[in-house]
């Protein structure tokens, strides 16, 4: 073995990878694989041993794994009760040393509350949940509620109230709701978050839950109007049409089976698609039943708004006229909305426009796409407004008063990096999201590093690590950027092809490292490399998505409804103007989704950075969801994406293995066997006693932990960087 190992290391690699291959077999190396649950302590840290490492815990059953400072949480696609009970989260909270047990999410929840706890002044905690699409994010922040609303809250408010009423109840009610309002079933997540979202559980002075508070990020407002094949709309819509009482239905004009254009797939079952428990969690959060019903009446109006469907006019001059089978669904959709059906028509039909110094009024037919635009539209900004309501009514009720609260734990369950064949303005954000948060991560991981090496007393420097600067510089710097050249466009309002942006966006950042070549692409795109790899991102949309243009006359007509639920929602008073009424006026700023995402991701990291971070990967082990079933590439992507692989490669630049003094002395004692007159006396290395001495007579017994340290040895010894140690 050594004699393999002492040739050039690169001679002869194949020859030795096969050799070791065989003897892990041989000594059971799998086995042990699956033990180790830390990542950064797998010999040697390298992507294929990571790899398989997961796979190994996988396959047993071991759904969590350590990696340094994350935490990877494997989906098992399947319940796994005794894994969540809340016994099990009062012995987390009751271990001395929870790190010491088996890693799970609530090791991760037990060491953030304890470090509010256990620093005199409060510190602020932040535990970032990411992962791709049915991954498991939503899964584990929830756990991670449930686990706060056992262990942090006071045993007198189990006894002086009733369940309902217990503050941790109405935080965990807030799920159910944001879920039935925010979730859709999509092709790779039935419960799928279609908004990113950051919760901050408020502790008092005695680190109870008091309170919390919701913000929400890009809630995908387009699925109301135009769902991709197989998908669906978000659960809310389903749930009224499915659990409508008799009377409901005939409130709401949603008789049994009716069809809805913008309600595809109606026939998938889904136990999201349960109304009575979302109208229970209203209930509790202080949502009365008439506000529910005003609410899901608003809502059938909008499917009703759907099936308008528009025949074209032959005559430019004249607006066009719903199709007669949709007559009967604008009548519906008027009386609903709480809107005269003649002003709904000619809002949706005839486009109004202002011009001239006097700002004349002058009214134009549109053609037909344009018909349909405009009641997308319209549905779109009322279910946005909506939503955006329920959140600030979520809040009003389990938000705890300034004072009542010292110190806080955020989640953030946010969209994972995203890269599909034609990727658009939503990805950009989400991506660039990502990369922040990458930042983020990678200061903080390498700046724990060098606190575990400085109290080691080790020298180190981190040789050749590249920061994603340069990428953020690309899509956010300033003076020019991505994200700036997109929002000129939507400022200077000039006819601009798909094309012309792509030169313009090569044009003025040719300079930067990480707007890749695209040279093959046919469609007008540009490519960005991400920290976990190239995107190609198509320049056709961009700019109107970025605009998100809704027109004045849409909000106006919003203001004339005698439906007192829409009327609160769009609120006629001048200083509340609307950011769409003030994009109308000339001299207002143009405040774009890209700078509006931006401002609020810069408040998000703003509170992230005052706060210590946990980090939990969510990995998901095929995508078919599937029972035990790991596929090796596509958690290798995921790895990639989540950053992972960024951390194994920082951790293996560092000093790749770590094994504690006494771990070091067992493993190694046998070699004491090639050093016999070093091995003890005043100069040596070791502790004077404790050693047992070299049994000759035992070869048997120790020839295969010879061979097994010689093999952890041979990586060790073969590819370290880090000498001094
Ligand atoms: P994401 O929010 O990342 O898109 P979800 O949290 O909605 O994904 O998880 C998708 C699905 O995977 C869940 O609906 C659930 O069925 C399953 N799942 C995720 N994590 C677990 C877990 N720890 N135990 C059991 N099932 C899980
Ligand atoms: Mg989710």
């Amino acid at each position: 073995l050594f004699q393999v190992n002492g040739h050039n290391p690169g001679s002869d690699g194949q020859a030795r990878e096969s050799l070791r291959e065989d003897l892990q077999k041989f000594l059971g190396g799998e086995v042990l694989l699956h033990q180790l649950d830390d990542l950064t302590k797998v010999n040697p840290v390298t992507l294929e041993t990571v790899l398989r490492c997961l796979q190994a815990r996988y396959m047993a059953d071991t759904f969590y794994t350590n990696a340094g400072c994350t935490l990877v949480a494997l989906n098992p696609f399947k319940p796994v009760l005794h894994l969540y009970s809340p016994e099990l989260m009062r012995e987390y909270h009751a271990a001395p040393q929870p790190q010491k047990l088996k890693p799970h999410v609530f090791t991760v929840g037990e060491q953030t509350y304890r470090n509010v706890k256990s620093l005199i002044e409060p510190v602020n905690q932040s535990i970032v949940v990411s992962g791709e699409s049915g991954a498991g994010k939503t899964w584990t922040s929830r756990c991670l509620m449930k686990f706060y609303a056992v262990v942090a809250t006071s045993p007198a408010s189990w006894e002086s109230h009733k369940i309902a009423e217990r503050i941790e109840q109405r935080i965990l009610n807030s799920n159910p709701v944001m879920e039935a309002f925010g979730n859709a079933c999509t092709l790779r997540n039935n419960n799928s978050s279609r908004f990113g979202k950051f919760i901050q559980l408020q502790l008092n002075r005695t680190q109870q839950m008091v309170g919390a508070a919701v913000q929400t990020y890009l809630l995908e407002k387009t699925r109301v109007v135009c769902q991709a094949f197989s998908e669906r709309n978000f659960h809310i819509f389903y749930q009224i049409c499915k659990g409508a009482s008799e009377d409901e239905r005939l409130q709401w004009h949603l008789p049994e089976g009716a069809a809805f254009s913008w309600l595809p797939n109606p026939e998938k079952s889904l136990e999201e698609d349960c109304f009575e428990v979302t109208r229970e969690a209203m209930l509790h959060l202080g949502i009365d039943t008439p506000t529910q019903n005003n609410i899901f009446k608003v809502l059938a109006g909008l499917l009703h708004l759907g099936n308008i469907q528009f025949a074209p006019s032959e005559d430019e001059a004249q607006p066009c006229q719903p199709m007669d089978d949709a007559k009967c669904s604008v009548r519906m959709a008027a009386s609903l909305l709480g809107l005269q059906e003649d002003v709904l028509l000619k809002t949706v039909l005839i486009r109004t426009i202002r011009a001239g110094r006097q700002q004349q009024v002058f009214r134009k037919p549109c053609p037909r796409a344009e018909c349909d635009t405009r009641r997308d539209c319209l549905a779109k900004l009322i279910y946005a407004r909506l939503f955006d309501w329920l959140v600030s009514v979520i809040n009003s009720s389990i938000c705890a008063d300034t004072n009542s609260w010292t110190a806080f734990i955020g989640l953030l369950d946010v969209y994972g990096f995203e890269s599909f064949p034609d990727n658009s303005l939503e990805q950009l954000c989400i991506n660039y999201a990502n990369e922040k948060l990458q930042q983020h991560f990678v200061a903080h991981y390498l700046r724990a590093q060098q606190e575990e090496y400085a109290a080691e007393d080790l020298e180190w420097s981190f040789i050749s690590y590249q920061d994603n600067q340069p990428c953020l510089d690309l899509i956010e710097g300033s003076p020019i950027s991505i994200c700036s050249l997109i929002n000129e466009e939507c400022r200077l309002n000039r006819p601009s092809s798909a094309a012309q942006l792509q030169t313009r966006i090569e044009t003025a950042l040719a300079g930067s490292p990480c707007l890749g070549h695209n040279k093959l692409s046919r469609e007008p795109s540009f490519i960005v490399v991400h920290y976990a790899g190239p995107v190609r991102y198509l320049t056709g949309g961009l700019v109107e998505k970025n605009k998100d243009p809704i027109p004045p006359e849409l909000t106006g007509l919003l203001q004339q409804s005698q439906d007192p639920l829409l009327l609160g929602l769009f609120p006629t008073n001048p200083k509340e103007k609307t950011q769409e009424e003030l994009s109308g006026q000339s001299r207002a700023p143009v405040l774009t989704v890209v700078s509006k995402f931006k401002a609020s991701l810069e408040q998000l990291l703003h509170v992230l950075h005052s706060t210590t971070p946990h980090y939990i990967r969510c990995i998901k082990p095929n995508s078919q969801g599937q029972v035990q079933t790991f596929v090796q590439e596509e958690v290798l992507s995921q790895l990639e994406a989540c950053g992972l692989v960024e951390t194994i490669h920082i951790s293996a630049a560092g000093f790749p293995i770590r094994v504690s003094h006494q771990n070091f002395v067992e493993r190694y004692k046998l070699l004491r066997r090639l050093r016999p007159h070093t091995s003890s006396g005043p100069h040596s290395p070791y502790p004077a006693k404790g050693l047992p001495e070299w049994c000759p007579h035992a070869k048997e017994a120790t020839l295969e932990p010879l061979l097994q340290d010689i093999l952890h040895t041979l990586p060790f010894l073969t590819q370290t960087k880090a000498t001094p140690g």
